[in-house]
């Protein structure tokens, strides 16, 4: 028998189209290289703590319809993203916020801190020359020394005064006392980590794992009527028009013998010495507990190192400059010239995602594929 679809890559993009193709009678068969399912929202239970093995996940959306969708999979608890900034030892509330600028000059009210900002601000007269330029302009000298400038330097691996003005374009100040990081109407964490979700989405589904589709293409390919494929788009087409680039994160995993690390699930290191950017403690995605709701004895950090991407790395972001979108450009009139095939996902679209909007962009793909 064929499968009505082949669906290559058992991460989000994937697992979506999967659950809608069955719930419309069709039939598929999902394959991953990897040994688990879920892609980069993989979870994985280490000492009763669900460590997010490839970068910490915060579910956020304002996007009423993909919460609901979600919602069907997984309970999401309440969680909300409050990072703490770590500059030599001292420690500020993110993102820029009321509790920030007390820390930092002592000010008590919206007023003082506006008037702060607006002084240190004036420093920069005439149009920003490089990144270091333009932030000051935004929020003022103190806050670019002590939150932006190292933290930035060790994400590009270059002094902020050899970067473009146009990285950043806006600095959000809140003079409130909101340090809630993502404006999102829908927060949360999938209670039990993200992997029990996705499988959820693929209950009933075939999947087999440890399957590179393009080591076996022609024998998968004749599974099939239609490929779906999520996987890297240079790399279904051989790097024929050379590889696209991605920036790179390396992590650093411990578990320790303590119940409490750091307090917060992110804690951002902002100085430039540090040579982590931040420090991810997993169990405070879940508030420390297990799944019985018992405290957990130990802890498990993840220190987060940006790293330089070279080919054969595992590709995290795209990096979206001008050569590499007129490469991806040239490819997908490569993909739109072959037959019987979807390219869908971060990699396949080589686009940066958030969760909400890979699901949304596979749910409208389903809409106008699966009759
Ligand atoms: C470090 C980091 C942190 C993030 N944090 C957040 C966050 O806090 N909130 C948020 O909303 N989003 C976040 N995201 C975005 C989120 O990870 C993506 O939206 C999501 O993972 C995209 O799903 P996908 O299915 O397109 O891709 P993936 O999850 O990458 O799935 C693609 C799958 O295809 C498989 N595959 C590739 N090639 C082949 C092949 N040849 N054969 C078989 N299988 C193959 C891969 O193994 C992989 O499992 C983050 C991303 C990164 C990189």
């Amino acid at each position: 028998m064929k499968y009505d679809y082949l669906v290559v890559g058992a991460g989000l993009y994937g697992a979506v189209f999967a659950h809608e193709a069955k719930k419309a009678g069709k039939s598929v068969l999902v394959i991953d290289k990897r040994p688990n399912i879920a892609g980069n929202v993989y979870t994985e239970e280490i000492e009763g703590i669900n460590v997010h093995k490839y970068g910490a996940h915060i579910f956020h959306t304002n996007n009423k319809k993909v919460w609901e969708y979600v919602t069907q999979f997984a309970e999401f608890n309440r969680f909300t993203n409050s990072p703490v900034a770590n500059y030599k030892g001292e420690l500020f509330s993110l993102p820029f916020n009321m509790y920030t600028f007390n820390k930092m000059w002592g000010v008590v009210t919206p007023e003082e801190a506006a008037a702060k900002i607006e002084e240190q601000r004036k420093e920069i007269t005439g149009e920003p020359k490089n990144l270091e330029e333009q932030a000051i302009s935004l929020v003022g000298r103190d806050i670019y020394e002590k939150l932006i400038k190292g933290y930035t330097e060790k994400q590009w691996g270059r002094d902020c005064k050899e970067l473009p003005s146009f990285i950043i374009k806006r600095l959000p100040v809140r003079l409130t006392f909101d340090n809630n990081y993502f404006n999102a109407l829908y927060q949360g964490i999938p209670v039990g980590g993200y992997t029990g979700m996705v499988a959820n989405m693929l209950k009933g589904i075939e999947v087999r794992l440890n399957t590179d589709y393009l080591a076996n293409k022609a024998e998968l390919d004749a599974l099939a009527e239609k490929v779906v494929y999520t996987g890297p788009i240079d790399a279904y087409f051989g790097f024929s028009l050379g590889t696209l680039e991605y920036r790179s994160v390396r992590f650093e995993n411990e578990l320790l013998d303590k119940p409490n690390f750091q307090g917060n699930a992110a804690v951002n290191y902002t100085d430039r010495e540090t040579p982590w950017t931040r420090i991810i403690e997993h169990k405070w995605f879940e508030f420390g507990k297990d799944k019985n709701g018992n405290d957990l004895p130990k802890t498990v950090i993840s220190r987060e190192y940006s790293s330089e991407w070279k080919p054969g790395d595992e590709p995290y972001y795209p990096v979206n400059d001008e050569k590499n979108g007129a490469l991806y450009a040239e490819y997908r009139k490569l993909a739109e010239a072959e037959k019987n095939i979807i390219f869908g996902g971060r990699l396949g679209e080589y686009k940066y995602y958030d969760m909400d909007a890979v699901i949304a962009a596979a749910l409208d793909k389903c809409e106008e594929e699966i009759k």
